[in-house]
């Protein structure tokens, strides 16, 4: 059944009316929609949690919620689950859990549909991104020698890669495949008196590695949230309560607290919150162990809010948190905080107009949280690497829908900024301001990735006018042949810049 419908994403930043919108509820349907379709622009929306322009789509929407079977597979040591499209991954992590299994990795909500998390490269700390999981994809795409809609079954090699973090751009997904294991609990422990600083945060990685640390802005100083398995497996028995004190005085309040200063009191007494009360605030040393979903996420979804995030090397880490201090402290107004060595790799990308008239136009009222990811295995997600651990920055306003102008004219500045000095990649789900050739340049196997989107959709109807331009500027980008073997090309159209090792 097709139906109009206006749609309106989760942080309000986008809204559009599909000329068709409808739920298929079976592959079938899928396919019969494809065929009556033909021609048009196609996309699946998930749950509408991406601020970016991914699932956006003028002709055609389709909304696979009512696709959402789970089934579990155990065939030896192989444990994996086939999954609807649709699913709500709270539905699949409930699932799992209640036969005793859980997900090698989830973000910070379960409130994304399968199918659109692993689309745009969802993460959380300390393992790979979901897509990198993903051990085979059903795709409804159309068949090159017939033009109808079909089934396709991608299991490996390049393809695989591709399919796993693909914004959509290779056909329908209708179902997956990921692995699973026994479900565990993760002991955890908030800490800030003994890090304090990122190398100390760094340090404690080893010992704790599915910790995610955050830099307070205005203190400039860094709080870790320590995580490890629990080897014994075993909840604490107040965990309950630590659940309770998460979503009151976390989850609740405090978010409370960020509403009302930026929205209410416009900016005054962020400062303060930072540098006087937060960090003494919040509850350290206390080590509790609960079940890992539980641990992993938080009550995110509450309050309306908009996010941009980085990913960057680990060796250019160091150089991004500088770079991001002194950026924030001017956005706050302060007209002389990037540090002359700054200012002299600045020069070159011709920012300096726009860096001097974001001076005192932003205020950043949220810590700042940094996750570690492990290298995936894809062509084209954030997390994709040949080598090193990648890390997230990220960046959230609480600033109502209409009065985040200074917001994303940071976003803006920082993507480019950070872009040019440390190679680094905006997430495909969240604010993504950077021009075509910029982003395709930050992604060495992208031309790969466009050989088998051409090839699963010559025609181009999975793509929208984002990704149409994103991939059609991979054409005119000259270092990475299509032809090249992925395994044979190489990271080298990195900018190189001192600050980045720094
Ligand atoms: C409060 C909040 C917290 C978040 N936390 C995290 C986090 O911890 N880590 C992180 O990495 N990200 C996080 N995100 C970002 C979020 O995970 C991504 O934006 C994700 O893509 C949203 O999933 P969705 O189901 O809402 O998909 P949508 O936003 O609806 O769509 C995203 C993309 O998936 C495609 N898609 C969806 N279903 C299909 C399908 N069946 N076939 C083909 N393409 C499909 C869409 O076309 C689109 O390109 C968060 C977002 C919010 C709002």
């Amino acid at each position: 059944m097709s139906q109009t419908m206006r749609l309106t994403n989760f942080g309000r930043n986008l809204t559009w009316q599909p000329e068709h919108f409808a739920q298929p509820t079976s592959e079938q349907e899928v396919l019969d929609l494809l065929n009556q379709h033909r021609g048009k622009q196609i996309r699946v929306i998930g749950r509408l949690h991406a601020w970016s322009e991914a699932a956006k789509c003028n002709e055609v929407s389709l909304d696979l919620r009512n696709m959402s079977s789970i089934t579990l597979h155990h065939e030896g040591d192989d444990h994996w689950v086939e999954v609807g499209a649709g699913c709500r991954i709270k539905d699949l992590i409930l699932e799992l859990d209640r036969q005793g299994w859980t997900l090698p990795s989830v973000g910070l909500i379960m409130d994304q549909c399968i199918a659109g998390a692993c689309a745009t490269g969802t993460h959380g700390s300390g393992r790979h991104s979901l897509s990198h999981y993903v051990q085979s994809v059903r795709l409804a795409t159309y068949d090159a020698e017939t033009g109808q809609a079909v089934i396709r079954t991608v299991d490996e090699g390049d393809e695989l890669r591709a399919a796993r973090c693909a914004i959509g751009c290779l056909g329908v997904v209708t179902s997956l495949r990921l692995p699973i294991r026994p479900q565990y609990t993760i002991r955890e422990q908030i800490r800030y008196r003994q890090i304090r600083t990122l190398e100390a945060a760094l340090d404690a990685e080893e010992e704790y590695p599915l910790q995610q640390f955050y830099m307070y802005p205005w203190l400039w100083e860094f709080a870790a949230q320590h995580r490890e398995e629990d080897r014994d497996n075993k909840r604490s028995s107040v965990a309950w309560l630590y659940r309770l004190y998460w979503l009151i005085s976390l989850d609740i309040f405090l978010h409370l607290e960020f509403l009302f200063l930026v929205r209410i009191c416009r900016g005054w007494g962020i400062r303060t919150l930072f540098r006087s009360f937060l960090p003494k605030t919040v509850i350290e040393n206390w080590v509790v162990s609960d079940t890992a979903y539980k641990q992993l996420t938080m009550q995110h979804s509450l309050f309306r809010h908009i996010e941009i995030e980085i990913f960057v090397k680990r060796s250019h880490l160091p150089g991004t948190m500088k770079f991001v201090e002194q950026f924030l402290r001017l956005g706050g107004g302060e007209r002389d905080a990037l540090a002359p060595e700054m200012r002299s790799q600045l020069e070159p990308l011709g920012l300096f107009d726009e860096l001097d008239a974001f001076c005192g136009k932003y205020l950043h009222h949220y810590p700042i949280c940094i996750r570690k990811i492990l290298p995936d295995d894809t062509l084209i997600s954030m997390g994709s690497s040949d080598d090193e651990a990648i890390y997230s920055v990220s960046f959230i306003s609480y600033a109502r829908p209409d009065d985040r102008a200074g917001f994303l004219m940071m976003a803006d500045l920082l993507a480019r900024s950070t872009a040019a000095l440390f190679g680094a990649r905006p997430h495909w789900g969240k604010v993504n301001p950077l021009p075509p050739k910029t982003l395709v340049d930050l992604y060495p196997h992208i031309g790969r990735f466009k050989q088998i989107a051409d090839q699963y959709d010559p025609e181009g109807v999975f793509r929208n006018e984002w990704m149409q331009s994103v991939l059609s500027a991979v054409d005119s980008s000259d270092a990475r042949s299509s032809d090249n073997p992925v395994s044979t090309v190489s990271d080298s159209t990195e900018p190189s810049n001192p600050l980045r090792n720094s």
